[in-house]
């Protein structure tokens, strides 16, 4: 197999293999791997324009049953750390969000045994009758909770939730979506099909979603193309996915415990993305696990996307990583990457151009 060849049908938007994607994350010369993705990136986005949202994490509670050995986040019930958000709290991190120029809140929490699906439609409605925010809150395992807890389908906990205000669905808790990986990492956790299950009823009921990936915990390469493709299997039949957001595990304060995956196995895995999910438009480069340069690294490694200004993050920063940016630092950063800085909305509707 040779990695020109490869590339070559790459560019042309032709599809990769499992076998193609797998050699590419194993072999490739990482330059050229990133020419190759910037290529592909530019076809999608000719206008060269990279995008960045503001937004606010609001983790309404951290006591969680799930007690992932790679999550430095959660605290057990009784904890002297364990909280549970008031309303108050909550809105009032709402309206500093807008007071900010932010465009939607992202409500995630733990696997709270206490909360049931009431405490998220009143959460959520008394949020919309209030505020003018989009709500792109929870997560799989979240839904997977609120179902079980309240003895209905996915559907029927979906539809609650969707009447009382939730937009759209961002892609946590996937991590690896390999079964023999979520054992060793997470066990009490939703299984990889349960993870898609939920993402592809959502779809159905025309909620988008985002997709993720953690890397850099106990996978092979040879896992992480599997999640890629059952990733783009479930783009092919639903086209629901949004953005696809791949990130690194951090280690710091976790009982998991180990190194971090170095930069440059990160960026590699962000091309080999960008390469393979040929189904996908938006890509999004991590600067909260990686930093700012690597952020910016990123738009010349196939991502057109640099998330959110996250006016507030709680889980990475639970790890001992805590970088911050400005909405100036984003626009100058994406400028000396040689892009077009343009804020987003959740849907990818540009809302401002940044003109030089
Ligand atoms: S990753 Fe999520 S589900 Fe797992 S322990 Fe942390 S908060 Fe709980």
């Amino acid at each position: 197999m040779k990695t020109h060849e490869i590339f070559h049908e790459a560019r042309k938007e032709k599809r990769l293999n499992l076998e193609e994607a797998l050699f590419l994350l194993k072999e490739a010369d990482l330059l050229e791997l990133a020419e190759a993705a910037d290529a592909v990136c530019h076809t999608k986005h000719p206008d060269g324009i990279a995008t960045f949202q503001i937004d606010r994490n609001i983790n309404y509670t951290n006591i969680c049953q799930n007690q992932c050995s790679f999550c430095a986040f959660f605290r057990p019930k009784g904890h002297p750390e364990a909280y549970v958000l008031s309303q108050e709290e909550i809105e009032k991190k709402v309206a500093e969000t807008l007071e900010l120029s932010g465009t939607q809140v992202m409500l995630q929490g733990g696997i709270n045994p206490e909360l049931n699906i009431d405490y998220y439609t009143k959460m959520f409605s008394e949020i919309k009758s209030k505020f003018n925010i989009r709500i792109h809150s929870l997560s799989p395992p979240e839904i997977v909770h609120i179902a079980e807890s309240a003895g209905i389908s996915i559907s029927e906990a979906l539809k609650e939730l969707m009447e009382a205000g939730l937009d759209s669905l961002p892609g946590g808790g996937a991590e690896i979506l390999v079964d023999r990986v979520r054992q060793r990492i997470s066990p009490k956790k939703i299984s990889s099909s349960e993870w898609l299950g939920v993402m592809e009823e959502a779809h159905n009921m025309g909620l988008q979603t985002t997709a993720t990936m953690m890397i850099g915990t106990v996978e092979t390469a040879e896992d992480r193309i599997t999640h890629l493709q059952k990733i783009r299997d479930l783009q092919d039949r639903t086209g629901g996915f949004l953005s696809f957001i791949p990130w690194t595990f951090q280690p710091g304060n976790t009982s998991l415990g180990g190194k971090s995956v170095s930069s440059i196995e990160y960026l590699k895995t962000l091309s080999v993305s960008r390469l393979f999910l040929n189904n996908f438009s938006n890509i999004q480069g991590s600067w909260v696990t990686q930093g700012k340069d690597i952020g910016q690294i990123c738009l010349s490694f196939g991502a057109n996307d640099m998330g959110s200004i996250m006016i507030e993050e709680n889980v990475v920063r639970a790890a001992g990583v805590s970088h911050r940016i400005t909405v100036d630092e984003m626009v100058d950063l994406i400028r000396k990457a040689g892009k077009i800085p343009a804020q987003r909305d959740t849907e990818f509707k540009i809302l401002k151009v940044y003109e030089v």
